[in-house]
């Protein structure tokens, strides 16, 4: 089924579906683990539309690349153009808070971070990006002080809360509006906590954000 931003109720949101803008290294834990340096300025990154799909999708793992990792992260919906705008401004043009998986190649992406090459290779592929339905903001007061985890096959994976994060929500949000327009129907991923790792066929996941679970199966 093709991607559509849609709320938890399974009602649709009159968005398009636009880009992804991410953020590497925004968890002190997960930097510590992959044995990289902390940022001076935030590491940003895309991936286009192409890459969303239904969490609730099978996901389909590319073949012959090596080890495809998951990344749990915080996803916020945009619904206003943001350009050069402050954090008060961006947290105004939330339209709501999902939670998605940042899928990552990661023996490519070591081998293009050791030549110095870019990573979208290894990012940015088809399917690169399942994403839950969204909450709708109030349901979500507190969004920076929100636990988030992934479970594999019933143990726990990857467990944060977004009170961690070195740069906040809706600061990134402005930093990233600064060097590209964020516009309505794009996401923002906030970055994964520690415990990234492998998936493998027939892996079930649960991803929690908040009291709420999202399953979801590796094909
Ligand atoms: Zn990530």
């Amino acid at each position: 089924m093709a991607y559509r931003h849609r709320y938890l109720d399974g009602s649709p949101l009159d968005l398009p579906v636009g880009k992804i803008v991410c953020i590497g290294r925004n968890y002190l834990d997960h930097i510590r683990e992959l044995g990289n340096a902390v940022p001076e300025t935030p590491i940003l990154f895309m991936k286009p539309a192409t890459a969303l799909v239904e969490l609730a999708d099978p996901i389909v793992l590319p073949t012959g690349r090596g080890a495809c990792h998951h990344e749990v992260e915080l996803a916020v919906l945009v619904n206003q153009t943001l350009r050069n705008a402050d954090a008060a401004s961006a947290r105004q043009a939330i339209a709501g808070y999902g939670i998605a998986l940042d899928l990552t190649l990661r023996e490519l992406q070591d081998s293009l971070k050791k030549k110095s090459q870019p990573w979208e290779v290894a990012k940015a592929f088809d399917g690169a990006c399942p994403l839950s339905p969204f909450l709708h903001p109030a349901e979500l007061p507190e969004p920076q002080a929100t636990e988030l985890a992934l479970w594999v096959n019933g143990t726990p994976r990857q467990q944060g809360n977004t009170a961690h994060m070195m740069v906040g929500i809706f600061d990134l949000m402005a930093y990233i509006s600064s060097h590209f327009t964020l516009q309505p129907g794009d996401v923002v991923l906030t970055g994964t906590p520690a415990g990234v790792g492998p998936l493998a066929a027939g892996d079930t996941l649960e991803l929690r954000l908040a009291g709420h679970v999202f399953t979801a199966q590796v094909a």
